[in-house]
């Protein structure tokens, strides 16, 4: 496992070269990369694998804590019920894009052998 490839697209940086970026803004994905030409898409609906890293990222980083401040009873109910709708809804607009970059990453920090030999390993 090479965590390099994840730092990398965590940074908005191709996974291969870490120079290139993948995502052009919020919304929009770069093809390949501008600066060794790498391409992102590894195969049709490869990207579906950012959903359930959205998922994991919106439940441990949003829903989580909520229910402990909901539990501990630092937040009203209806507060609670609210962000955590908000959070179900305005997270995955928000973020599409970005988790999709985390997956690639994460794709190819179990798939080093999948990455074209003269980017593996650096
Ligand atoms: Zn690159």
């Amino acid at each position: 496992m090479n965590l390099s490839y994840l730092a990398r697209t965590s940074l908005n940086r191709c996974p291969a070269c870490g120079k290139g970026r993948v995502l052009k803004n919020l919304f929009y994905r770069h093809e390949h990369c501008g600066e060794c030409g790498f391409e992102f898409n590894r195969e049709h609906g490869f990207f579906i694998g950012g959903i359930p890293v959205s998922y994991g990222l919106i439940c441990g980083l949003w829903v989580v804590p909520l229910l402990v401040m909901w539990f501990l009873k630092w937040m009203p109910t209806d507060w609670f019920v609210g962000l955590c709708l908000g959070g179900a809804f305005g997270w995955p607009i928000v973020s599409y894009r970005y988790c999709q970059s985390l997956w690639l990453g994460l794709y190819f920090c179990f798939a080093e052998d999948e990455m074209p030999e003269k980017h593996r390993g650096k």
